[in-house]
């Protein structure tokens, strides 16, 4: 949600109707709107030294999540100083008073846990980036998977945007959380023939374990000699035409 600055209780003195008391938290949203502005970093001490008053005010920020409000830090967003985090985007309006928080986030920014089994269910139980299940070893040996879940933000076909979550290993989850860009996938797709889009639309619907049939004969074809690759080629070509 983008709101306009200037139409907004001040983020120093705010003065809102229906609330007696402004808290930590809504005067770091404020914060974050009027003096940061969307998608600019900032720094601990940045924000420490605007609430100079409120010892909780690291806290009052990381609550601001479970109102749908985006704050990244160095690790979701590798570009940023370890020091820096950046106020990506607005959630739900807590100057507002009586504003209710996002359903599928509870409290302390977790979902709760039918949620939870219906992300994990839809991901098979793996990880989505390595494919490991609970409980099974590393290959290094040295421990095995625990799933979590991480935040995505994806940008959908209908130009909004989404928080959402994925399951991921412990390790893998410790990466950055890279914004799913629906639109720009589906423009990398449109690139390719209809034979290729057609694969991958198989590979999609028998999931990832499975290989298709193409990344079979590929994954063969780059395993033999010259003479053979070139008959092929050469018969492939043919019957092409
Ligand atoms: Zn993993």
């Amino acid at each position: 949600m983008t709101f306009s600055p200037e139409s907004l209780p001040d983020w120093q003195n705010p003065v809102i109707r229906g609330m007696k008391h402004v808290g930590g938290r809504v005067r770091v949203a404020l914060w974050l709107i009027q003096v940061v502005g969307e998608d600019n970093p900032f720094t601990k001490a940045e924000l420490r030294a605007a609430f100079p008053g409120d010892a909780q005010i690291d806290r009052r920020l990381r609550d601001l999540r479970d109102w749908g409000w985006v704050v990244h830090t160095s690790r979701d967003d590798p570009s940023l100083r370890q020091e820096e985090q950046r106020f990506v985007r607005a959630g739900v309006a807590v100057w507002i008073p009586h504003q209710t928080r996002p359903e599928e986030v509870g409290a302390k920014g977790t979902v709760n846990s039918a949620e939870r089994a219906r992300v994990m269910r839809e991901d098979d139980y793996m990880c989505r980036i390595c494919g490991i299940t609970a409980g099974e070893g590393y290959e290094d040996g040295l421990s095995t998977a625990k799933l979590v879940l991480s935040r995505r933000d994806v940008s959908r076909l209908d130009g909004t945007t989404e928080t959402t979550r994925v399951t991921l290993c412990e390790r893998c989850a410790r990466g950055a959380s890279p914004k799913v860009d629906i639109p720009g996938y589906m423009s990398a797709v449109s690139q390719l023939s209809d034979l290729e889009r057609r694969a991958l639309g198989r590979c999609m619907k028998e999931g990832r374990r499975q290989r298709s049939e193409v990344e079979e004969l590929w994954g063969l074809y780059g395993t033999l000699p010259a003479s053979a690759r070139r008959e092929i080629l050469n018969s492939l070509e043919g019957s092409e035409d």
